[in-house]
């Protein structure tokens, strides 16, 4: 059996893979919860009065967000994330919608072959290229 002291409250527990005791994951399930349901009857607030109404802390709900389990709706605007590749403001997750595009895009180039590279058009090339000038 492997046992292990919660990284939060430091109680020996059974390790199941996870870094927190049962008792904390629980309590942060219900923070979690408690935090979405906030969102939801307030759309219009604030980090910090989502932060300071729910007793948890900004980090984590920045945290929630990146980890994409909340998600922000029209109204969070002033919850705005940024995209850690362009800075673009985004509403969950860690890409806005064109990089998360180019990342998937780089990412095939990559696997291609280079035949099929090749295969590519001069037209076709030209027409990327140009797209890319922005
Ligand atoms: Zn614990
Ligand atoms: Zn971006």
């Amino acid at each position: 059996m492997n046992i292990k002291n919660c990284v939060k409250c430091g109680k020996v527990y059974v390790y199941d893979n996870y870094k927190l005791c049962r008792n904390c994951r629980k309590l942060e399930e219900e923070d979690f919860q408690k935090v979405k349901q906030y969102i939801y009857d307030n759309p219009g607030a604030t980090m910090q009065e989502i932060s300071s109404e729910t007793g948890v802390s900004i980090q984590r709900i920045m945290k929630y967000l990146r980890e994409g389990r909340l998600q922000l709706r029209e109204e969070n605007y002033n919850l705005i994330l940024d995209c850690e590749r362009c800075g673009k403001a985004i509403r969950t997750g860690r890409y806005c919608d064109r990089c998360t595009d180019e990342i998937h895009k780089e990412f095939k180039g990559i696997n291609s072959t280079k035949n099929e590279r090749f295969q590519k058009s001069d037209k076709e090339k030209m027409y990327i290229a140009d797209r890319y000038k922005k």
